[in-house]
């Protein structure tokens, strides 16, 4: 893919946003410099026990790590060599030495950062955009929450690129909002947040078109992950990073850094939580720290590694580290490449895009099916098994639909193959511009094609498939070079619902292949469920 040169407006404008997010992390190098501190006093009156040591340490560790990212490359060698110190027993004698880095410390770190810019602008991190209406209560909740995982709410909800709306069946005219979202071209997918005592909310908000029912009460980080999950896998183009560190403020960095590129960047504190992270956000590549309490990035490194499913997934460190042996680890566990810490925006790119251009090209050979531009089975499993999940963790119904062309082969016999090719990426264009962002359309094989569309049930997918044949039957397809002449298509369906007709892909397709053939056999043009 092309990426963006990189440009000196670029690099002004990553230079402007760490210095937003250097105004927040101003607080956490006061507590570092504190604690570095208290350590060098104490050991000055005899009094620096173990646990005090250990926490300036990881205080010099952290400010060796971001100070340089922030503007201040000339903190790195101090803070390196008191964490240093700190590493080891440490004999009074030391004190002059301690508390002149220290010093020298505080001084750069005080020093004359240039001013934030007027008002900066919303960060805008992963360039995903979601809007949001909420009873008052919920609002802030959930826009905090939101800005944490990197989403952003819409200022105007008539802006264009809203990918999801998040719509509280408390909010004034709610269920106008589902319709009006679900109605637009593209439809929008729908979050709704109802109260879970009330079966009559739940079912208003998915007959007005709400992919997913939330409880009101919940918690807004659920509401945010749910909705990250929401977002199909990314656009063309479009990849997702899944950052560990425990340190906030390189968290926060990372994607100020990786702003100006198509990439949305989840970012973790908690090692432990990776795993469930991983499987949520389904990354392009991983970004490890190397160096964080409970897991270290190379344990999980190591984990990755082994799980068939993510052993090829491209996994970059950042280390604070410049140590030979710490470098032969991280290669050791599986790593494909490492940045050193403080980050350099463009080498951090650099590196990040020479990975995700190898993951771009093995992507478009190994999810897309060439002739239809959908999905192929291999894709299809992995958001299968993504939708159901979310739709069992959510109580939603899930439905899978297989639809199959009428006579297609009459098509082929009168018109020629290239015809009949063409008639199937018309197909594949119009169903892809039916269905929801999150729902998946796959090419199962030959001329059929499966549809899977949460919070669906049965019935309502059987609906809206009918809805749709009518409105292609009607449809005239009109032939390149021959514009007189026009053919127009039918198909049969079967569809099963998800705990119904089965628990699985596999039993999905055979419920709702059986529906198909009852659908041809009883005459062809309609949808039926299994
Ligand atoms: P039915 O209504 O029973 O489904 O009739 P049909 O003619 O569609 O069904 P049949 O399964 O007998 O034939 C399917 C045809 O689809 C035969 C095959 O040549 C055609 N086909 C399958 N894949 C492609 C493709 O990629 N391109 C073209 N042009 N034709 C295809
Ligand atoms: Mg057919
Ligand atoms: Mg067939």
């Amino acid at each position: 893919m092309t990426w963006p040169p990189p440009s000196p407006e670029i690099e002004a404008k990553t230079r402007e946003r760490l210095q937003a997010i250097y105004q927040h992390a101003r607080a956490s190098f006061a507590e570092e410099l504190a604690a570095i501190d208290a350590a060098v006093t104490q050991l000055e009156t005899g009094a620096l026990d173990e646990p005090q040591q250990r926490a300036a340490e990881r205080a010099a560790h952290r400010l060796a790590g971001t100070a340089g990212t922030f503007g201040f490359p000339e903190a790195t060698e101090p803070a390196r060599r008191l964490e240093d110190a700190f590493a080891h027993p440490l004999h009074p004698d030391a004190v002059h030495r301690l508390a002149t880095d220290a010093a020298a410390l505080r001084t750069i770190l005080s020093g004359n950062q240039a001013p934030a810019p007027e008002q900066q602008e919303p960060l805008r991190p992963d360039g995903r955009v979601l809007a949001l209406h909420a009873a008052d209560d919920l609002d802030a909740q959930i826009r905090g929450t939101a800005s944490a995982l990197g989403l952003n709410i819409a200022h105007d909800p008539r802006e264009s690129d809203i990918e999801l709306a998040i719509i509280d069946l408390a909010a004034p005219n709610a269920e106008g909002l589902i319709r009006g979202y679900s109605e637009r071209q593209p439809p929008v997918p729908i979050l709704a947040l109802a109260d879970t005592a009330s079966l009559t909310d739940h079912r208003t908000a998915t007959s007005a078109g709400a992919s997913l029912v939330l409880p009101r009460t919940g918690s807004p980080i659920d509401v945010a992950a749910a909705a990250k999950s929401l977002f199909k896998q990314p656009r063309n183009g479009q990849f997702r990073i899944l950052a560990v560190d425990d340190d906030p403020v390189m968290l926060a960095a990372l994607p100020a850094v990786l702003a100006t590129e198509p990439i949305d960047c989840t970012t973790l504190e908690d090692p432990r939580k990776f795993w469930a992270m991983l499987e949520q956000t389904g990354p392009d590549l991983v970004v490890l720290d190397l160096d964080m309490p409970h897991l270290d990035g190379i344990a999980l490194c190591r984990i990755i590694r082994t799980d068939p499913r993510w052993s090829t997934l491209p996994v970059l460190f950042l280390t604070a580290s410049t140590d030979p042996a710490a470098v032969d680890a991280i290669f050791a566990a599986g790593a494909d490449d490492y940045v050193s810490k403080p980050l350099v925006a463009s080498e951090v790119r650099a590196r990040i895009r020479n990975r995700l251009d190898r993951v771009a090209l093995y992507r478009a050979l190994a999810d897309t099916d060439p002739l239809t531009g959908l999905v192929n089975r291999r894709r299809l499993e992995i958001d299968f098994d993504r939708l159901s999940a979310l739709a069992s963790r959510h109580q939603q119904p899930l439905s899978l639909a297989l639809l199959d062309i009428d006579h297609f082969k009459r098509v082929n016999d009168t018109h020629g193959h290239g015809i009949g090719d063409l008639v199937l990426r018309w197909l594949a264009e119009r169903l892809t511009e039916e269905f929801r962002g999150e729902d998946v359309v796959a090419r199962w094989g030959g001329e059929e094609i499966v549809i899977v569309t949460l919070g669906m049930s049965g019935v309502d997918a059987r609906q809206r498939l009918t809805g749709f044949l009518e409105s292609i039957r009607g449809t005239p397809i009109v032939l390149p070079g021959r514009p007189q002449s026009s053919l127009s298509i039918s198909f049969s369906a079967g569809v099963a619902e998800l705990g119904f007709h089965g628990d699985d892909l596999h039993t999905l397709t055979r419920g709702a292949d059986a529906a198909l053939y009852r659908a041809k056999r009883s005459g062809r043009a309609r949808v039926l469920l299994g």
